[in-house]
């Protein structure tokens, strides 16, 4: 295992939920930690970008709507594994599929407002966190 960053948003549903802090402390009671924060309200542009791998996808219109729908808390994570480690945080996509305990059992309602994501791969965590927190912004304090 080796120390790992990865991106995290929680999406306009959570957010709407109140639940930024229950969240953050799942991060921080699982070993990683918060090396960047912002709250944003993504326009259709950010959001259709930053989802750009799925626009062939029958679920994309729906999904940057979503995605602009109300503010999201964006983060960068870091620990030991944190790509995996957050996706397992996380639960499935379809929280009716999630496992008990995970972000997406606690928090989501559909498959739509799935309350988090996070970058499924090394190669996508780095782009992601370089889309959305420039260089000089993430601090690993480490
Ligand atoms: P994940 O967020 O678990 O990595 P994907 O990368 O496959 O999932 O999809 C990105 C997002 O698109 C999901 O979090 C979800 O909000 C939405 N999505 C995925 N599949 C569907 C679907 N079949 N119907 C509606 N929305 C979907
Ligand atoms: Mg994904």
């Amino acid at each position: 295992m080796a120390i790992e960053r990865t991106l995290s948003i929680i999406k306009p549903d959570a957010v709407a939920k109140n639940v930024i802090g229950k969240i953050y402390s799942r991060f921080e009671t699982n070993g990683l930690k918060i090396i960047a924060s912002k709250m944003v309200w993504l326009s259709a542009q950010e959001a259709g970008e930053f989802y750009a791998v799925h626009k062939e996808r029958p679920f994309y219109k729906d999904l940057v709507a979503f995605m602009t729908s109300g503010p999201v808390m964006i983060q960068a994570l870091e620990g030991e594994d944190a790509i995996a480690k957050n996706r397992d945080l996380m639960g499935a996509t379809d929280p009716k599929k999630a496992e008990a305990g995970t972000i997406r059992a606690d928090f989501a309602t559909s498959i739509d407002a799935n309350a988090v994501h996070g970058s499924d791969g090394p190669d996508t965590a780095k782009v992601e966190i370089g889309f959305f927190f420039p260089g000089m912004n993430v601090y690993s304090g480490r």
